[in-house]
């Protein structure tokens, strides 16, 4: 069965990457994603999969299924495909929804000879909006036993972590006066502003080696010769776990209120919760891990200091085992730039997708077939806090 797996995906390769670069042709934003995700669908179907389209009220959500035979577990597969804004694909996820689809259509293969569930799951607007939070509110993945993504980086690496992450936006309120004429009789709102940057940076020092703390100061004031009676910014507040990132986030605030209090300006704050950590499940990942090998692909050994940033896989992490590896589709690639857009629609990218395809779906066939393997997975979830 394992060869059946491996062998349908091979069949579909050129489909899979066809679809892949005319994602990467025709990039579309955060809940945007009407043709991805149409062609996603389209795809799915003709490859027998049952899709529900517009799941959990989102238009370009979509749930496809294919029962291999009633009972067992239910093994999803995550797809991501929306572009960043201007720059396009430059973080892939036209990579990685067809890899999800193509780990969906390998694992359909074993027909129904195994009692289990194959789920592709569309998931709209991770770059920003969070459709897997949505969708986790809304109880789209409910019944999900093992949750599979992957996603292309310049490394490959089975297990990483992500940021908890909080929003901010923060106003001083001041009075406006003439700055050379009468600057005694305003309140200037952006110093209150600028006294919390220089805060936040003497924070610094005091803040764990995980903490980030960035921000923009989005309005600061109408004219140099008027003193600012308002004056805001935003803010991202992270770390690796949510307890820590919201102690950091208390103090950030707190250095709002200090720049409040030093210019007599008046303080407002909105915090918003972002993504949830990642919480990578050590058999999946093992698991993984076997089947790279067993490919002859390589993977990387940890950095000491690695890179992270956030995704709302972690939210689905939190609640379903799940895990989000990595698969290298260039060297000294970074997200988010021209050059990782590019390195999305290359030969070695493809080559990164239809691997991960692969992996995904002999992992989910363990699930699947493999109860004390399944019983791992569940127990390291509950152990994990
Ligand atoms: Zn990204
Ligand atoms: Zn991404």
């Amino acid at each position: 069965m394992r060869e059946a797996i491996l062998k349908a995906i091979d069949d579909a390769a050129d489909e899979l990457v066809g679809l892949a670069r005319r994602i990467h042709a025709t990039p579309e934003i955060a809940f945007e994603e009407a043709k991805a995700s149409q062609w996603l669908s389209e795809t799915l179907e003709r490859h027998g999969f049952k899709v529900q389209r517009g799941v959990a009220d989102l238009p370009t959500a979509f749930r496809a299924e294919r029962v291999a035979s009633p009972g067992g577990p239910t093994v999803a597969f995550f797809a991501e495909y929306d572009a960043l804004p201007e720059i396009g694909h430059a973080c892939g996820h036209n990579l990685i929804c067809t890899a999800a689809l193509g780990a969906g259509i390998g694992l359909a293969a074993i027909g129904s000879k195994v009692a289990g569930k194959v789920l592709v799951m569309g998931t709209p607007a991770e770059e920003g909006g969070g459709g897997k939070v949505l969708m986790l509110q809304r109880g789209a993945f409910a019944g999900i036993d093992a949750a599979l993504m992957f996603h292309p980086a310049d490394y490959t690496l089975t297990m990483r972590q992500s940021l908890a992450s909080y929003r901010l936006k923060v106003k001083f309120v001041g009075k406006a006066a003439h700055a050379a004429a009468a600057p005694y009789e305003g309140i200037n709102a952006l110093d209150g502003l600028v006294q919390m940057f220089v805060n936040i940076g003497l924070l610094r020092q005091q803040l764990r080696d995980d903490a980030r703390v960035h921000g923009i100061i989005t309005y600061g004031g109408a004219a140099p010769n008027i003193i600012p009676d308002r004056a805001e910014a935003a803010f991202s507040v992270r770390a690796t776990d949510s307890a820590y990132a919201a102690k950091v986030l208390e103090k950030v605030i707190n250095c709002g209120r200090a720049g409040a209090a030093a210019t007599g300006a008046t303080f407002e704050h909105e915090a918003q919760k972002g993504y949830e950590a990642m919480k990578p499940n050590r058999p999946l990942a093992e698991a993984i891990g076997r089947h790279l090998q067993e490919l002859g692909w390589a993977i990387d050994r940890p950095p000491q200091r690695i890179r992270m940033g956030s995704t709302d896989m972690g939210d689905v992490s939190q609640k379903i085992p799940s895990l989000h590896p990595y698969l290298a589709i260039g060297k000294n690639v970074s997200g988010h730039t021209v050059e990782f857009r590019e390195a999305a629609k290359s030969d070695e990218g493809f080559r990164g997708m239809l691997t991960a395809a692969k992996v995904m779906a002999l992992t989910g066939f363990d699930v699947m077939t493999n109860s004390s393997f399944l019983g791992q997975v569940r127990a390291d979830f509950s152990s994990v806090p």
